[in-house]
């Protein structure tokens, strides 16, 4: 039996529980115990014993929405380089101010991206950037959860191997969850196919599989690297499957360019898309098959790309409940 010391209770008109049959409570409850555990959760009426705490909230309670790509210290470049293609965003603009970047500014704008993330319900973000160890260290200090992974990438004076090797030994040395809560998950940030030469992908699958690890990539973002890639190698989906990478967990983030084959082969090795409509229309790199995504079940999260000039709000995988609302047939509407 559960103990009701300690308990602190939340009340609200609408509690949605994410469960799988997208459950809707009126008049809901939440019981947290004192590890910070739920313990309970349905109508208030139905809530076991009395809390030593409770706080009622208005509108809707439901779990922390999920930013499922993002590379939020970037926050610091917001609105610089509008109205560029993605390659020259990035060469002309993007590269040369990061190269810039001390640790210290990396962990300015991974705060400021986290408490912006946190005011508007988004509690769990996945992070690809540099000096990554300053990253986890603001997602610790504003209370955030993250998946965080170094980008390995091969560009003049970035060597792929060195920054794979770099991700190894964080891993090894602190494994995949660690931090208070194990609110920090780290993760293999292999950048793209246009950035990364095969070998690499397949060294990073076969590091990847072997600690259970999360793979975060780029994929056919821009018309012009799905027809290079499509070119050499079929598709982005069809290379990421050759080497290895869609055997293991991978986030396959952007997805714009894809055919009916690509969605078919992301759907059969349950490949989780992230999308990225604030992105993708900032740097006009096209419309994502959403419906067709969501319709072959590879659809598992949104997010805002924390780039500059970009401030949606964003749902994922633990807020499923938010894909079906308000219309999920699943619903149930107690009282
Ligand atoms: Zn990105």
């Amino acid at each position: 039996m559960v103990s009701r010391a300690h308990i602190h209770r939340l009340t609200a008109p609408v509690v949605l529980p994410a469960d799988p049959a997208c459950s809707v409570v009126r008049d809901g409850a939440v019981d947290i115990d004192e590890s910070g555990r739920i313990v309970y959760c349905g109508p208030a009426s139905a809530a076991p014993g009395e809390a030593d705490r409770t706080t009622a909230k208005d509108g809707i309670l439901l779990p922390g929405l999920v930013n499922t790509h993002a590379h939020s210290p970037m926050v610091l470049m917001r609105g610089m380089g509008g109205d560029l293609p993605l390659l020259r965003w990035l060469r002309e603009v993007i590269f040369p101010l990061e190269a810039k970047l001390q640790p210290s500014d990396v962990r300015a704008g991974m705060l400021l991206g986290s408490v912006e993330m946190l005011r508007r319900g988004v509690t769990t973000s996945s992070e690809m950037y540099f000096h990554a160890e300053q990253m986890a260290d603001a997602v610790l200090t504003t209370g955030a959860r993250a998946v965080i992974g170094g980008p390995i990438i091969d560009l003049p004076g970035l060597d792929w191997r060195t920054l794979l090797a770099a991700a190894n030994s964080w891993i090894d040395a602190d494994g995949l969850r660690s931090g208070p809560g194990e609110r920090i998950e780290l993760s293999y940030a292999g950048h793209s196919a246009y950035m990364l030469p095969p070998e690499a992908l397949e060294a990073i699958a076969d590091e990847a599989r072997g600690r259970g690890a999360l793979v975060q990539i780029h994929v056919a973002e821009t018309a012009d690297e799905d027809a290079e890639q499509r070119a050499a190698h079929g598709s982005v989906p069809r290379l990421l499957d050759k080497v290895g990478l869609l055997d293991g967990r991978l986030i396959a983030a952007h997805s714009v360019h894809l055919s009916d084959e690509d969605i078919a082969l992301f759907a059969a090795r349950g490949t989780g898309v992230a999308h990225c409509p604030g992105s993708n229309a900032k740097l006009a790199s096209g419309q994502a098959r959403l419906a067709d995504l969501r319709a072959a079940t590879s659809m598992s999260g949104w997010a805002p790309t924390v780039r500059p000039a970009t401030t949606t709000s964003t749902c994922g995988r633990r807020s499923s409940c938010r894909r079906c609302w308000p219309d999920c047939p699943h619903r149930t509407l107690p009282g």
